[in-house]
């Protein structure tokens, strides 16, 4: 809020207003948009760097509003956090990923994708959070090393002990963690030993970096020794360039991901890339 001269706050404040009105109608569209069953996932697919073969694809959420068009993720996942809609979404998207999976697996048993479900600290403090993603696992019928679990740093900072115990629990399923956004977070070499963690996701930001000239002497090239030296994989984000994608390549990176090799789209069109893959 906005503070007058003399510290206080200011009694009233338009834009304030405004925008606890227009939170207030989003969170409920919100809950419609869920028990209507609107909300949808879409897939981003994603290779590996050296031979260009399909490996995975991302689960992304998508709300398609009658008045406001696509409603980005930024905007109502921070909302459903609030409000525990969360739950209710999170569930959704790991289950549709996890039958989706299962389905292009059938459809190209020699393509075996990994399938990236991005999860929610508010869903992972769950105590029967490991319980639904073995469930998930066991009615769609994917096995369990398929399925990747996305978190960030701050999510595994809430380093409680149930955190641990449902990572712990998720391991020993199988399922792989992958850290998302690496090194926007308070990065400590302490966690990535403490957590049973398998791939590092280089965030945008960094990947973005490398159109410059000193693209070599990068803070990517840090991260993607750091994943070499504790064995995990590293997958680039938001890869829009060829160039950036050479530089990845002489960098050592391992997999790629962004709107150079393609954007997020309905399961139709990665069926199609699979089809693809297996001919
Ligand atoms: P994220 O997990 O980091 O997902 C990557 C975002 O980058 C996606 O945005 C994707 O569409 C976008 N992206 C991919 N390649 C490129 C590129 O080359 N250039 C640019 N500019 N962007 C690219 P999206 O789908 O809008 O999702 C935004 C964020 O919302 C996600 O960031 C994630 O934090 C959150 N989110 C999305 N779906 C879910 C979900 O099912 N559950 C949870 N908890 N969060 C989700
Ligand atoms: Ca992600
Ligand atoms: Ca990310
Ligand atoms: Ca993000």
């Amino acid at each position: 809020a906005k503070e007058r001269q003399d510290g206080e706050p200011a009694l009233y404040d338009p834009s304030m207003h405004s925008s606890l009105v227009e939170r207030l109608a989003l969170e409920a569209e919100l809950r419609k948009a869920i028990a209507d069953h609107h909300l949808q996932v879409h897939y981003q697919p994603t290779y590996v760097l050296e031979t260009g073969d399909l490996v995975g694809v991302e689960a992304l959420v998508r709300w398609p509003h009658a008045e406001r068009g696509m409603v980005r993720p930024d905007l109502f996942i921070p909302i459903a956090e609030q409000t525990g809609l969360i739950h209710e979404i999170g569930r959704f998207v790991l289950r549709e990923a996890c039958f989706q999976g299962n389905e292009w697996a059938r459809l190209a048993p020699s393509v075996p994708l990994s399938i990236g479900v991005n999860v929610s600290g508010k869903q992972l403090q769950r105590r029967d959070f490991a319980d639904e993603v073995s469930e998930a696992l066991a009615e769609s019928g994917l096995p369990a090393d398929q399925l990747v679990l996305e978190m960030t740093e701050s999510v595994l900072m809430n380093d409680t002990d149930s955190t641990m115990a449902t990572l712990k629990s998720l391991k020993a399923m199988g399922v792989r963690v992958a850290i998302d956004d690496f090194g926007t977070g308070y990065s400590s070499l302490s966690y990535l030993h403490r957590f049973p963690v398998d791939i590092l996701k280089i965030d945008r930001s960094f990947v973005d970096r490398l159109s410059g000239v000193d693209a070599e002497d990068s803070l990517v090239q840090s991260i993607v020794q750091l994943g070499h030296t504790l064995q995990l994989e590293t997958i680039a984000e938001g890869i829009e360039e060829h160039s950036q994608l050479q530089a990845l390549r002489r960098l050592g990176c391992t997999m790629a991901q962004g709107y150079h090799f393609g954007r997020p789209g309905p399961a139709d069109t990665v069926s199609k890339l699979v089809v693809e893959a297996s001919a």
